[in-house]
Formats: structure tokens, sequence, C-alpha cells
């Protein structure tokens, strides 16, 4: 009998609770270990429930978080871990730095501050550059700029693609996802814990609570240690990348104590991103955009980049960050006997991902998890390059060889059906429209998927053999279609 055969019919070791950025680090760092490993995950896919889709998907260095903190500590190793894991899994990344523009000399004492915090975290790289060396670096920023703080070992991800990788590495090496799974209850029987899912109970030993705003709901359930978490609004603007306002990394305002300011970055795909503001409120799942969101996204950017334009914006969106009420550091610890409870991960969360899972198997280890190497562990995702990606021999051979890479799909981004039939074949693969477009960027384009979204439907439809009139854009009650317009179901409307 095969490892993986007898992995997948013992007992569960571990069940993480959450799929984003952290829960699926925390799965494929436990895969390298012989332990079998369950995720429920509340949403239809990895990373899409919370907020490790919208943020700004900066790798920090590390300069902001207070010495001392587990947050300056794992996100300095986490920023520094992303180069390997990027190179394994083929996740894009741009390391160029980042920016802390002070307006003037009165801030300009505050990048001094943040230097020497910088230096105490142990961050490398970083320099005050005077007004013109700013300049130089970035042309479209303000020109009353002063100076302003340049870390060498920021950069950025596409967030998105760095859960749904990590995710998908994690299932290649045994990890088994149970989407569309909330938790509902948890309870201890003698030396294990009961997981109550939809439909059926998990029984295992160990728990790690990565639940994102949700983590204190779940800690309550385990009687694990009482914590509130609340959300904090970030709303951004995506705008179309143009000359007049074109930046090169992600340029920070002078810290608040709220937080970072309104950022203007560039996606690793090139678009301008701006944003999030910081408003508390009390809803966990409210996503809805505003206007005054927009406008004060909009006027916040404008003081770093002058000439960023409106009418150039594709699209908004709100991320929650997870805000702890009763201290503000991340919250990574036994709760109880066997049960991890990692809290209170906002940002620098998606920089320190990669450390927090190496900190949480060393807890589990700790509480008594076997940690007997996995030989069968595959660092690698096999690699499938997007046929906008490939040379023009590599998409001829591509087309000879697959038809369906000769079938565009999404025009604005030039996918293929070839690119999003592997992206729902893939271990953990796409099941929803928005986990085509995270795979492929079908539908993040300048027409915002009015071209390829039902094209996208009819082949998720195809490949999963389901109705049209189920597929969904992120998961039950997000349906696209509404029924057929003729009832032999000729069209669907
Ligand atoms: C506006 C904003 C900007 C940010 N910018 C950056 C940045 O530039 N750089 C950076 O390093 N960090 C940034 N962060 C922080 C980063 O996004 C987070 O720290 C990180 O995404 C947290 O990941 P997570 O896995 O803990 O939480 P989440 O991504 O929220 O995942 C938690 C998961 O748990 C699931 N869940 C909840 N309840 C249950 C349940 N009962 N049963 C099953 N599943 C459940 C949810 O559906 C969700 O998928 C930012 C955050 C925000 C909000």
């Amino acid at each position: 009998m095969s490892r993986k055969l007898d992995r997948a019919t013992s007992a569960i070791d571990v069940v993480i609770i959450g799929a984003g950025v952290v829960g699926c680090a925390i799965a494929r760092e436990l895969s390298r270990y012989e332990v079998r490993v369950v995720v429920c995950e509340a949403a239809a896919e990895a990373g899409q429930g919370g907020a490790s889709k919208a943020n700004t998907g900066i790798l920090h260095a590390g300069y902001d978080p207070l010495p001392g903190t587990l947050m300056a500590r794992l996100c300095v190793r986490g920023n520094a871990l992303y180069d390997r894991i990027c190179a394994d899994l083929g996740i894009q990344i741009v390391r160029n730095g980042t920016l802390v523009v002070a307006m003037s000399v009165e801030e300009r004492s505050h990048l001094d501050e943040l230097l020497q915090r910088g230096l105490a975290n142990g961050v490398s790289g970083m320099r005050v550059l005077t007004r013109d060396e700013l300049l130089a670096l970035e042309p479209r920023l303000n020109p009353k700029a002063d100076s302003a703080l340049f870390a060498g070992t920021g950069g950025t991800v596409e967030p998105y693609e760095v859960t749904i990788v990590l995710a998908e590495n994690a299932a290649v090496n045994g990890v088994e996802f149970l989407f569309e799974s909330p938790v509902r209850g948890i309870r201890s029987v003698r030396g294990s814990w009961e997981v109550a899912i939809d439909r059926r109970i998990l029984q295992t030993r160990f728990i790690v609570n990565a639940a994102g705003l949700f983590a204190d709901d779940i800690s309550a359930m385990a009687g694990a240690g009482d914590f509130t978490l609340y959300p904090r609004r970030g709303e951004y603007v995506l705008i179309e990348n143009q000359l007049d306002y074109e930046v090169h990394r992600p340029v920070f305002q002078v810290p608040t104590t709220r937080g970072k300011g309104i950022v203007v970055s560039r996606t690793v795909d090139g678009t301008i991103i701006a944003g999030p503001t910081a408003d508390d409120g009390d809803d966990k799942e409210s996503t809805a955009t505003t206007t005054d969101g927009l406008a004060r996204t909009l006027a916040g950017a404008r003081r770093s980049v002058p000439m960023l334009d409106s009418r150039h914006v594709i699209a908004q969106f709100v991320g929650n960050r997870a805000v702890m009420k009763e201290r503000d550091d991340f919250l990574i610890e036994i709760g109880a006997p066997r049960f991890v409870n990692v809290a209170g991960i906002k940002s620098p969360g998606l920089t320190a991902a990669p450390a927090i899972a190496e900190y949480v198997v060393g807890l589990l280890g700790e509480e008594g998890l076997k940690l007997r190497k996995n030989v069968d562990f595959v660092a690698e995702n096999a690699t499938e390059m997007l046929f906008r990606c490939c040379s023009a021999e590599q998409q001829e051979r591509m087309i000879a060889g697959d038809p369906s890479f000769g079938r565009i799909v999404c025009r604005c981004e030039c996918v293929t059906e070839g690119d999003v039939v592997r992206a729902i074949r893939r271990p953990a693969g796409a099941r929803t429209v928005d986990g085509v477009k995270f795979r492929t960027r079908a539908g993040m384009g300048r027409c915002q998927a009015g071209f390829c979204e039902p094209r996208v439907v009819d082949i998720l439809a195809r490949e999963l053999t389901s109705s049209a009139l189920a597929v969904t854009k992120c998961g039950p009650g997000s349906e696209i279609l509404v029924g057929n317009l003729r009832p032999e179901g000729g069209h669907n409307a």
C-alpha cells in the first residue's frame, strides 16, 4: 500500500480552520511531515473568504512593527522566505523596494524613527533618500515631497495567487480541503476534538484556528481563549496604468496610529492600486464599496501622486483587517490543549504567513504532534505557463497539441480556453468564476468580464459536469444565471 493511501485512510491529525493565506501556508508547511491534515473553509475556494484576496499585496520589509513583537519577528522572517517560496511555486514577485514619503521637514523625523525601528528589527537595505534621489526613482510623485525612506527588501506579490498556489501545493502533498464547510461547533472528547461542519463531524487530535476575522468565534466554540476581533474596513481602487502617474513600487505616506495611510502601488501585473482607507466597523462581512470611500482614497492617493485620474478607475474593492481589541500584535499561542489560535493577523500578515506557518508547526510539535519528515514532499508545483506568458513558438506548440489554447476566452488579458481548463483541473483547482479569474486573470481587464464571463461559465459547467445555472461567482448565493429563456435550455439568461 502506498504511503499516500496510508495517509488518506488514517485518522485526522490536524484540522486547520480557514483557507486564507495563513491557513494555506500552515497546511503546506505541515505537508512536509507525515501528518494527515484537513482544511475546513467556509468559502467555495482558498483565499476567497477573507482578507487574503483583498489587500495591497505588499511584502513589508519590517520597519513598521514595534521591536520585540511577534509581528516584527515574523514579518522580517516571512519576507526573507518569499524568494524560495516564489521560486518553488512559480509565484510572481517583484522585489524592488518600498518607499515611505515625508511631505515636510516635520514628517522627515518620522522616517528616522522608522529607520531605527527597522534596524532594531533586523531589516537590511534601508536608507533615507533626498528629494532629488526620490524623484529620480519615482518621477511621477508629488514634487513637493521632502524625502523618503527606501526599504530594499520590500516588494509585491498578488496575494490571491500566493494563497491559491500554497493551497494547490498542499493538496498535491496530500492535504485535504473541504470547501463550503463552515465550522459550526467544536468540542473536546476524551483527548481529541470533534469539529462539526455542515455535512459531518471530524475527529482530530489537533486544531489550528486560522479563521481570520472569525477566529474569536472559533476560539469561543472550543473554550480556547477569550478575545474579540472587529473589522477595520479598507477601500481600494484599481486604476489603469498611465504614464502620467506610473509608479514602480509601493509608495506609503508617513504612518499614523490607525495604519499605514493611503498607499499607491503597482500590482505585479502592472495595474495601479490605491488604498486602503481605515474605518472601524462591526459588520465582519461587509465588503460593499462606497462613493465616500472612493473619494477619500483618490484624495489620499493624490497627495503622493497628484496626476492620478479618476477616469481611469477600473474597479473598487474592500478588505477587512482583523483588529484585536485586547492587543496590537499577532496572537499565536496554545489556547487549549492541542489547539492553536492564530488570530489578529492584520497587516503584515501576508508577508509573515510563511513564518507564521513555521512558528505554528513548532508549537504543534511542542504540543505533542509527531513531526516525521514526509519523504514524498514535493516543494515545486508543476510548471503550467499561461498561454500569454509563452513565446510565439511555445504558443504554436500548445495550440498544435491542444486546439483549446487557440480559443481566446478573455480578450483583455489574452486568456485561452486551455488556460481555464487547466485552472479547473489542478488539485484544489477553480470551482467558481472568481477562482478562474484569480488563477488566469480572465475578467480582470478593462471590460471587467463583459466578454469572458459567459464563456467561463460554460467551461466551468462542462468541466464540473454541472448545469450553467449552478455555476457561481464565488460560492452559493452568487449564481450568475437565473433561468433558461427556452424551456429546452437553449439560452441562459
Ligand atoms: C485592507 C488590508 C490591507 C492589507 N495589506 C497587506 C499588505 O500589503 N501586506 C501584508 O503583508 N498584509 C496585508 N494585509 C494583511 C493580510 O491581508 C492578512 O494578514 C492576511 O490575509 C490574513 O490571512 P488569514 O488567512 O489569517 O485570514 P483570511 O484571509 O481572512 O482567511 C480566513 C479564512 O477563514 C475562513 N473562515 C472564517 N470562519 C470560518 C468557519 N467558521 N469555518 C471555516 N472557515 C472559516 C474564512 O472564510 C476565510 O477564508 C492587509 C489586510 C487588509 C484587510
